[in-house]
């Protein structure tokens, strides 16, 4: 499997004018990438001003509600996603739980409704402490969130590990190191077999403060299957420098194989 490289563009750029000029420098910059999977997440009013099927990358949203309609002012459902052409969702974002105290509680009918509408869900865990009672809390994001999810659709899901003390744009953020991300990727695998079986095939991501520098090193010696990219993807040079920057080639078969379980 080619790595995942997932670009969040989060409450930018402020006008349409600008986002059509990222977008097509993006697009220009990536037209002959081979290297990865990419994926756009605009801001949903974006996102039907670039629905039309790109060879080279797909669409996400940042964001869905978890009814597909009905009485509920300001919110996006899956289905209406989905008509978009939108292949994947960004659930659970830690600025979504900060902001809006989103909790796993609601994270989990959200999971459960993209997937049942064929949404690919790039589901963020993380915690802004660290060591063992950041693992704790990210064991048990992955418990609520996982609630009641079928088996079969856990490959559907990038679980994306999210340290928040490493997020660009948090306070005194910090880069966390390839060893620091595989320690969470370790988590998570682990975490996910022990609630659906040792033989589960999952796929891990990272996010926080990756460009075009340290993104090899996160996907190689962290073995990650991929990155989210929150700051660096608003410039499109270092964007596409990240993406030329990595190797293809691995699969999630391999790094399981690596991991040990
Ligand atoms: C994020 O917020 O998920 C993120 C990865 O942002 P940044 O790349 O700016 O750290």
């Amino acid at each position: 499997m080619k790595p995942l490289i997932i670009a969040n563009w989060k409450c930018n750029p402020i006008s349409l004018k600008e986002a059509k000029k990222l977008f097509n420098s993006l697009k220009k910059g990536i037209k002959n990438n081979k290297k990865a999977e990419i994926i756009i997440c605009p801001p949903f009013i974006y996102l039907s001003v670039f629905k039309k099927p790109f060879l080279n990358f797909k669409l996400g949203a940042q964001d869905c509600f978890w009814e597909e309609k009905g009485a509920f002012t300001g919110e996006i459902s899956p289905k209406m996603l989905k008509d978009l052409g939108v292949s994947h969702v960004i659930i659970g974002h830690s600025e979504r739980r900060k902001y809006l105290k989103e909790n796993y509680t609601m994270v989990n009918k959200k999971l459960k409704v993209a997937l049942k509408n064929n949404l690919k869900p790039i589901f963020c865990v993380g915690s802004m402490k660290r060591g063992k009672k950041g693992n704790e809390e990210i064991r048990s994001q992955l418990e609520k969130a996982l609630e009641g999810v079928k088996r079969s659709n856990i490959k559907n899901i990038i679980f994306t590990y999210e340290p928040i003390w490493a997020i660009s744009t948090t306070k005194g953020s910090v880069v966390a190191t390839p060893e620091n991300t595989k320690e969470g990727a370790i988590l998570i695998r682990k975490t996910v077999a022990q609630l659906f079986g040792q033989s589960i095939k999952v796929k891990v991501i990272y996010g926080g403060s990756v460009d075009s520098t340290n993104i090899k090193g996160f996907i190689e010696k962290a073995e990650m299957d991929g990155v989210l990219i929150g700051a660096v993807s608003l410039r499109a040079d270092d964007f596409i420098r990240a993406v030329k920057n990595i190797d293809p080639v691995r699969s999630s078969q391999e790094i399981k194989s690596k991991s040990g379980f």
